[in-house]
């Protein structure tokens, strides 16, 4: 019989597929680490297990346990799934401007969502931040894994994605190009890839225009779960040869082109990951091979990135931006 024990032995292993056609006029081999066969769907399975079972080791996660964490996207379901399978409770909390269809996909999977208001100051004791240091406080048994500061973050990439490139590439990977949220993928990614290529492999970040990462002040963007407006410790600030900084526009374009053109059907940060990996590719020659990683499915963003109505309300449908028009031509 050919079984998995459980859904969590499914973490990782995800598929490379190389990028055809958005890469017209490209010498260099594009390849896009599809993260969204992940069993959660995205990236961020590979760090749940991790931080999990580290959490058990080190005895701060004890059985029959409770996990807060403030998170309302692809790292509560990740934790949820996990935490299910194990045994354990799960709290998330998470600002009312998520939408309905992110905090019933958490419910679910059987957690607890708390819904705090967006319109009251930090220092507030209803705020995001405050209710979920008080229900770590106030819950017996509570664990937080801090996404952020947890360096079981990074380390999962170090140990997972990191080896699983150097293997599906033969070792002939030159660039790795990833978006930075907490910045764990693009860390633990990026300095295994350096230690095994002996410090050859380049790595390039990609940001949204607006987030610290790219020298902005944490200006309003609109992809969702990459860019920051502080530093976390997660991010490993040396690893990083690169950092390219990229439009909501050209990213919600470059999503939709990649559902159309290439058969990924994934989210915006999936496009800004693209649209950075594209422009390093076009300075490369025939021998050099740009990863680039893809965390999350499109199906969260089908009323956002995938509806002409919201695309035409922010002025992003026009198809017209210099990038796209000298893409054609080339
Ligand atoms: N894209 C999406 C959709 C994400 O949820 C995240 C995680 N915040 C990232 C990219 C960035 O990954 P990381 O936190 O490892 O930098």
């Amino acid at each position: 019989m050919q079984f998995h024990d459980s859904m969590i032995s499914l973490v990782g292993n995800t598929p490379l597929v190389k990028l055809n056609n958005v890469t017209a006029g490209i010498q260099a081999t594009v390849l896009a680490k599809v993260e969204y066969f992940n069993p959660g769907g995205s990236v961020k399975d590979r760090i749940a297990v991790r931080m999990i079972e580290a959490a058990e080791q080190s005895g701060e996660l004890k059985p029959g346990g409770t996990i807060v964490e403030p998170t309302s996207g692809n790292t509560g379901v990740g934790l949820a799934i996990v935490a299910q399978q194990k045994g354990y409770k799960c709290i998330f909390v998470c600002p009312d401007k998520v939408s309905l269809d992110k905090i019933n996909v958490l419910r679910a999977y059987g957690a607890e969502v708390v819904v705090c208001p967006t319109a009251v100051d930090p220092e507030h004791p209803d705020s995001y931040y405050n209710v979920s240091d008080r229900l770590v406080r106030e819950t017996p048994g509570a664990w937080k894994p801090d996404q952020y500061s947890n360096p079981n973050n990074p380390r999962s990439h170090y140990e997972t994605t990191g080896p699983e490139l150097w293997e599906q590439t033969d070792g002939k990977i030159t660039h790795f190009v990833a978006g930075v949220g907490t910045g764990g993928t693009i860390s633990g990614t990026g300095n295994y890839l350096k230690e095994a290529s002996g410090g050859s492999v380049k790595i390039i970040g990609a940001d949204p225009e607006g987030s610290v990462y790219s020298g902005g002040s944490g200006r309003p963007y609109l992809v969702e779960g990459v860019g920051e407006d502080f530093w976390p410790t997660a991010y490993d600030r040396n690893v990083t040869d690169r950092i390219v900084a990229v439009s909501d526009k050209d990213s919600f374009q470059m999503t939709r082109r990649l559902a159309k053109e290439e058969g990924l059907l994934v989210g915006g940060s999936c496009g800004m990951a693209v649209v950075a990996a594209l422009e390093v590719a076009r300075e490369l020659g025939p021998d050099d091979v740009v990863v680039v990683l893809l965390p999350d499915s499109g199906r969260g963003y089908m009323s956002k990135i995938f509806s002409d109505e919201w695309m035409a309300g922010h002025g992003f449908l026009e198809d017209t931006s210099s990038a796209t028009v000298a893409d054609v031509l080339r």
